[in-house]
């Protein structure tokens, strides 16, 4: 991949860094353009760091050993929640093994679609729900977790794509809040799929 970051170092200006793209004109976007610049792009990593870590830090090992923040629990995979949240509700469709997205057979994957939309499903019914967004990134240590976040309904500044960045600004939602809608997603999730 050394072409691409030769060609994004072409595009780089008289300051070193990307110029701005047209996300910031986005009226969803958190931040005003004044003022705003691109962190200087770093070296190619060749190869790269192994996103395998030791389960004895992972937050989402340490979620499924904490029963008020489990939800559900399937074959293969779990449904958690983050200790604290700013959001309406955030969940996390987890694999039960501290593995990644690629150790996941077939039965594994059939299970994870279906746990995702009944996740979804159970957190867009939440009041005060105006959306329910979903994204994997992984979670830092190597453990396959799949992010279901609720944003408030009506306040449409933090739809889409920048709702986590938002998020990590925001003050967090009281903690019996957050009891209360994990007690209706876990009762939604136990009744099974939708007939
Ligand atoms: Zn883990």
């Amino acid at each position: 991949m050394g072409d691409f970051l030769d060609r994004a170092e072409a595009a780089v200006g008289d300051d070193g860094r990307l110029p701005l793209g047209a996300m910031p004109d986005w009226d969803v976007f958190p931040f005003e353009r004044d003022g705003l610049q691109a962190r200087p792009l770093t070296e190619l990593a060749d190869p790269e760091p192994d996103r395998r870590k030791a389960p004895a830090d992972c937050r989402t090992c340490q979620a499924l050993d904490t029963a008020p923040q489990v939800l559900h629990t399937g074959g293969r995979l779990a449904v958690v929640r983050p200790g604290a949240t700013s959001l309406p509700f955030v969940a996390n469709v987890v694999t039960r093994e501290h593995v990644l997205l690629d150790d996941l057979d077939d039965a594994g994957h059939v299970e994870l679609g279906r746990l995702v939309a009944r996740t979804y499903a159970a957190v867009q019914a939440l009041d005060g729900v105006g959306n329910v967004h979903i994204t994997k990134w992984e979670n830092g240590a190597g453990h396959f977790s799949m992010n279901v976040m609720a944003r408030p309904r009506g306040v449409l500044q933090l739809r889409g794509s920048n709702l986590p960045v938002w998020a990590d600004m925001l003050p967090d939602t009281p903690q019996d809040e957050l009891d209360a809608r994990a007690e209706a997603v876990r009762a939604a999730l136990a009744r099974g799929p939708r007939r």
